[in-house]
């Protein structure tokens, strides 16, 4: 559970549902998918058509899921969720597409998680918005076909390369959601404030935006931590000041790092003296799964510039080196 990461947190239930924004002006930054959006949305209204097929994806708490949400309510229709893990048998999507009203949009986060039976069905119901059922068994079973109402689907997912490439081709609109800005982050900061009855100043808001990596998911949690500090230890106003000392005690350092962030670069720097080392080596020897070594952990010390990936594995760069207050060793004075 760690306080920085995007994963969702059961303590994320106490801020996020009220601060999600509903439409799409109220949406902060990720211009580009936003725009594209709106386009598409506002095609498909005037054709009185469902939207194509979405496809988002990027690390945790980018807000995929409430792209989604707002998707729905932009086209006016209903909005159905469920993730690739959830769905374990054929019969379990079918059941859910025959159940749609026209233009819906079915959300199946995860969406690389599906199983490959249960993606066979979405393949025709993609595409020309029927569904194969097998009915009877052994040399009797026939196939009938039912068409279903036309929808979108939304799929997210954090693994975009773990996708088929049927499944990935079906999709017309392909968005990638970006790490935020610093300024964008404070935006959402300071309506998320705004909205929960904070008093945060604008350099407080940036002091956390700083520290957020990039994510709004966890600059929203990050705000709930720097009110409490605030009321406990202030007057309850978020200052500057106030949001770097409660974000010190957590341990979440001024680029937003954390203990595992910081174990990670040191575990290449003195135990692989900062040779290039394999993915599996690194989770090894810091007992996490590999998967949330590449989704959570690496994605940010990556954009930041404090890891590259190359075909011969991790590198830690200068820029790690200079952030963790290490003396360069003797390949880098050059
Ligand atoms: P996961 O893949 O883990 O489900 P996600 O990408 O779907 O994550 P969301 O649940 O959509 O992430 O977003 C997390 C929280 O961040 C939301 O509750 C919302 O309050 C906030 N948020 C996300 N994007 C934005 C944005 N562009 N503007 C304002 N708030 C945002």
């Amino acid at each position: 559970d760690r306080i920085v990461g995007g994963q969702a947190l059961e303590e994320d239930m106490y801020v996020q549902p009220s601060v999600r924004p509903q439409m799409i002006t109220d949406y902060i930054g990720q211009q580009a998918v936003r725009e594209q959006l709106q386009l598409s949305i506002h095609a498909a209204k005037m054709r009185n058509e469902h939207l194509d097929h979405v496809l988002l994806y990027g690390p945790p708490g980018l807000g995929k899921t409430t792209l989604s949400n707002i998707i729905a309510q932009e086209m006016g229709v209903t909005l159905r969720q469920t993730s690739g893990p959830v769905i374990e048998k054929p019969g379990d999507l079918a059941a859910i597409l025959t159940r749609l009203e026209p233009n819906d949009v079915l959300f199946v986060d995860e969406i690389h998680r599906l199983s490959p039976i249960v993606e066979e069905i979405l393949y025709p119901a993609m595409e020309d918005f029927q569904i194969d059922i097998i009915i009877g068994e052994g040399p009797a079973a026939q196939t009938v076909k039912i068409d279903i109402p036309p929808f979108t689907l939304v799929g997210a997912t954090t693994r975009a390369g773990l996708l088929t490439s049927p499944l990935r081709d079906r999709f017309g609109i392909v968005q990638r959601l970006e790490f935020y800005s610093e300024d964008e982050l404070a935006q959402i900061v300071s309506r998320s404030a705004n909205i929960l009855g904070m008093d945060t100043q604008l350099d407080g808001a940036l002091e956390i935006a700083r520290r957020s990596r990039g994510t709004p998911r966890i600059a929203n949690r990050l705000l709930r931590r720097v009110r409490d500090y605030a009321q406990v230890k202030g007057n309850g106003i978020i200052t500057a000041d106030i949001a770097d000392a409660a974000l010190n005690l957590l341990e979440v350092d001024p680029l937003g790092l954390d203990k595992m962030d910081r174990r990670l670069l040191e575990l290449l720097i003195e135990k692989f003296e900062s040779r290039p080392v394999g993915i599996d080596s690194i989770a090894a020897a810091l007992g996490e799964e590999r998967g949330t070594i590449e989704d959570v952990i690496e994605p940010f010390l990556v954009q930041q510039g404090f890891l590259v990936r190359t075909p011969r594995g991790r590198v830690v760069t200068q820029t790690a080196y200079r952030h963790l207050g290490l003396a360069l060793p003797e390949k880098f004075e050059d």
